[in-house]
């Protein structure tokens, strides 16, 4: 850590100054320039909390060396993080491709979406039972009845399920269904939720929350480690911006930007980050030339009859099109699903 004191600063404050890195088992390394005086602290940053320093007079900043985020960070685990959901492996090479309704809205229709998905190259299944809807009148999940339908539909296609849970009163039960957690964007910084998660070991989808910087993404990525659950995929679903023409801000570049910063893998979510099915293919395929580690897609048979998010579901021929164009330009990265 560095301590910065501001131009001016008293004997007498930088004298107290030093006596706190001292009391704190550290210690200063002083460096008196013309106008300002530079103090580096050397000792284990991770033992003290930066931000109180702050608050000694005479002191202008304090600049951490370390990232604050730890167990995420790449500094702790230098290769790429491998999560296993069921047989799948997402990160290192092998790619998510997650793919399904946004509801689970019963079992006929969840079964002609997996076979559609799983033929056209699908490996992870996704549904919601529990829907984070804006509204409380829409359409808000079949709850642990959609996860029955879920989790069966999975084994009768040989996929793995990921769907969302909201509360950490549902943990447990989703936790019974699912072999993979997501955290949406609204619960992105949940942290009751987070640690709940946190405390099994099944793996966490973790979105990107719709006004979280990449770094409040890692945070919430640390609850879940700092809990003794290893196994975390973060998603980049688009923020919210000025722009009104799609129905988030996909920041693609928060994917190289994760990657040099964390071992976690990382996905892309382009149906949220979109909400445009025109959108969906070309943000898919930007996505894995990116470097990310997955794609998450909305797919319904039926959009016009979907109960959520219908406007943004491909169709399955659109999918499996867009699937096709995805295998060759993972080929081409040596990445396989
Ligand atoms: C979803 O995946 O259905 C969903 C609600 O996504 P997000 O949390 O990214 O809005
Ligand atoms: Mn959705």
């Amino acid at each position: 850590m560095i301590i910065v004191l501001k131009p001016g600063t008293t004997e007498a404050e930088f004298d107290h100054v030093i006596e706190r890195i001292h009391e704190l088992g550290l210690k200063p390394h002083v460096s008196k320039g013309e106008h300002r005086t530079i103090i580096g602290v050397i000792g284990d940053e991770n033992k003290l909390q930066a931000e109180p320093l702050q608050a000694i007079p005479g002191v202008e900043q304090v600049l951490p060396v370390m990232k604050p985020f730890k167990l995420a960070s790449r500094e702790m685990h230098k290769g790429d993080s491998v999560v296993n959901v069921g047989k799948v492996k997402v990160g290192g090479g092998s790619l998510a491709m997650i793919a399904g309704p946004c509801a689970i809205e019963g079992s006929d229709i969840l079964n002609e979406i997996a076979g559609n998905v799983k033929k056209a190259g699908a490996n992870i299944l996704r549904g919601g039972a529990f829907k984070p809807r804006t509204s409380p009148y829409s359409f808000q999940g079949l709850g642990e009845e959609g996860l029955k339908i879920l989790r069966d539909v999975g084994l009768a296609h040989d996929m793995p399920v990921v769907t969302e849970v909201m509360d950490p009163r549902q943990v447990s039960v989703v936790e019974k269904y699912a072999d993979m957690f997501q955290i949406g964007a609204r619960n992105m910084q949940n942290f009751d939720l987070l640690k709940e998660v946190g405390q099994s070991k099944k793996p966490v989808l973790l979105k990107r929350g719709m006004s979280a910087t990449v770094k409040d993404l890692l945070m919430s990525a640390e609850y879940v480690l700092a809990e003794g659950n290893p196994n975390v995929v973060l998603c980049e679903r688009g923020v919210r911006s000025f722009e009104d023409s799609t129905r988030n801000m996909l920041d693609m570049s928060a994917v190289p930007n994760v990657k040099g910063i964390s071992h976690l893998p990382i996905i892309v979510d382009p149906s949220h980050a979109t909400g445009r099915p025109d959108l969906i293919p070309p943000m898919a395929l930007a996505a894995v030339a990116a470097g990310a580690d997955g794609v998450h897609i909305e797919v319904h048979s039926c959009p016009e009859k979907s109960l959520s998010d219908g406007p943004q579901a491909l169709l399955p021929p659109k999918y499996a099109d867009v699937m096709k164009q995805i295998r060759k330009l993972a080929e081409m990265f040596g990445k396989t699903f």
